[in-house]
């Protein structure tokens, strides 16, 4: 690369993070701003499954594929659905030859932050807004300071952003659908017949209007979505979430006559229970360039968690536009490229995600789930599409 622009990166999500050790790779210095007091001020979430195509390419070219490898379940592919009477109706158990490993946030977030030299990451900076300057730069407004100029300012501070401001007028819009987030601990000693229930993988239990979506975590541990159409402020009115004890029993409320051993999940839960609306940015957003702004992953692109492109899109996003800025000779330009490369890239996965979520529940929504599991089964086995 000929000019090396002055980078900045906010958010150290995957794909803040994985931006900023592909371009260290390189040689590029960047500044990268993170909202979290330290690396381990909130839990990470769940686990994720990394696409070969995306999530693992992007890995690969950041030269850390042997370090995911020891981190990766491949044993935890499986997956299953039941009814509410507890019937099981789908189970793919043999998915450990898949390629679509599953591998916990925080161990990724981890693996993606000892890949970078130490003070890589300016912690407990929230940014506030991004000031342009008469001279084409930009400042970075936070609390307490001003940090600039900045050439390139590259928002992957996820659905919320505040770089997207800048070059878009759009907002995350509610799917209508809200998930409340349980966990239990120490599955297999503590519950064995959940975990006998939940196997290795994913239980997704439907049921009058509504499911359970159980995942197995590292470390014998369970994470758990109630899933309801339902206003957006349903949850926060309905729920006590400061009172773990008495959000459990009200959530258990609401699957009042489906099978005691499904309801157990509920009352295993150990965990804060936490209110999750899912918010998705329209399908084909896109913004006209602007020099020294641009977005990557969610920011970009948030979508309903349903066929889990999330985190792969916004690793393959920050893979793709390192590349062009490796390369290509003018970094305006290379934004340019990756930005029109990336549009076109996410319409389908938007649109797919986006029609999960509005056909879950429909009349025949369970139908269709399993339709679309059948369907990964026979592609797996004739080698040839997703596991
Ligand atoms: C319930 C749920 C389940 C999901 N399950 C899956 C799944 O199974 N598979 C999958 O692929 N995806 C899943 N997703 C989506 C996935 O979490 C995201 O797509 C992915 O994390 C996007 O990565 P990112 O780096 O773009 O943004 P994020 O992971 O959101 O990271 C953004 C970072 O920016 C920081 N930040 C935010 N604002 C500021 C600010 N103002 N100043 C400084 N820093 C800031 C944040 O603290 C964070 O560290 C799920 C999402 C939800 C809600």
């Amino acid at each position: 690369m000929i000019q090396i622009p002055r980078i900045a990166i906010i958010g150290a999500g995957p794909g803040g993070l994985m931006l900023a050790r592909l371009l260290h790779l390189d040689g590029i210095p960047t500044a990268l701003f993170e909202r979290d007091a330290h690396a381990l001020a909130r839990a990470q979430g769940g686990t994720l499954d990394l696409h070969a195509d995306s999530g693992q390419l992007a890995l690969e070219r950041a030269g850390l594929t042997d370090g995911f490898r020891l981190i990766a379940r491949y044993e935890d592919q499986g997956s299953r659905v039941y009814d509410k009477t507890g019937a099981l109706l789908f189970a793919d158990d043999k998915a450990a030859d898949g390629d679509r490993p599953e591998v916990d946030r925080t161990a990724l977030r981890e693996l993606l932050l000892a890949s970078l030299p130490a003070g890589s990451i300016r912690w407990d900076h929230v940014l506030r807004e991004v000031q342009a300057r008469e001279d084409g730069a930009y400042d970075l407004v936070f609390d307490d300071e001003t940090v600039g100029p900045f050439d390139l300012v590259v928002g992957a501070d996820g659905a919320w952003s505040r770089v997207r401001p800048l070059v878009s007028a759009y907002k995350p819009q509610y799917s209508g659908l809200t998930f409340i987030e349980f966990g239990i601990d120490a599955v297999d000693e503590r519950h064995p017949a959940l975990s006998r229930l939940v196997g290795r993988g994913k239980a997704d239990i439907q049921g009058d209007g509504r499911a359970l979506i159980v995942q197995r975590n590292g470390d014998a541990h369970l994470r758990g979505y109630a899933i309801f159409r339902v206003p957006p402020d349903w949850a926060t009115t309905t729920f006590d979430f400061a009172s773990p004890a008495s959000a459990r029993a009200r959530l258990a409320a609401e699957f009042e006559g489906w099978a005691p051993e499904v309801l157990d999940l509920i009352w295993a839960s150990n965990d804060q229970i936490v209110p999750r609306p899912i918010h998705a940015m329209p399908v084909g957003h896109h913004w006209p360039n602007r020099a020294g702004i641009t977005l990557i992953g969610d920011a970009a692109h948030v979508m309903s968690p349903f066929g889990g492109e999330g985190v792969n899109a916004a690793m393959l996003d920050a893979a793709e536009l390192a590349r062009h800025l490796i390369e290509d000779g003018n970094w305006k330009n290379a934004v340019r490229a990756y930005e029109t490369a990336m549009f076109a890239r996410l319409v389908e996965p938007a649109e797919q995600a986006a029609e999960a979520a509005a056909t879950e529940f429909s009349h025949i929504g369970l139908e269709l789930t399993l339709r679309h599991l059948a369907g990964h089964v026979r592609l797996r086995r004739e080698g040839a599409g997703p596991s």
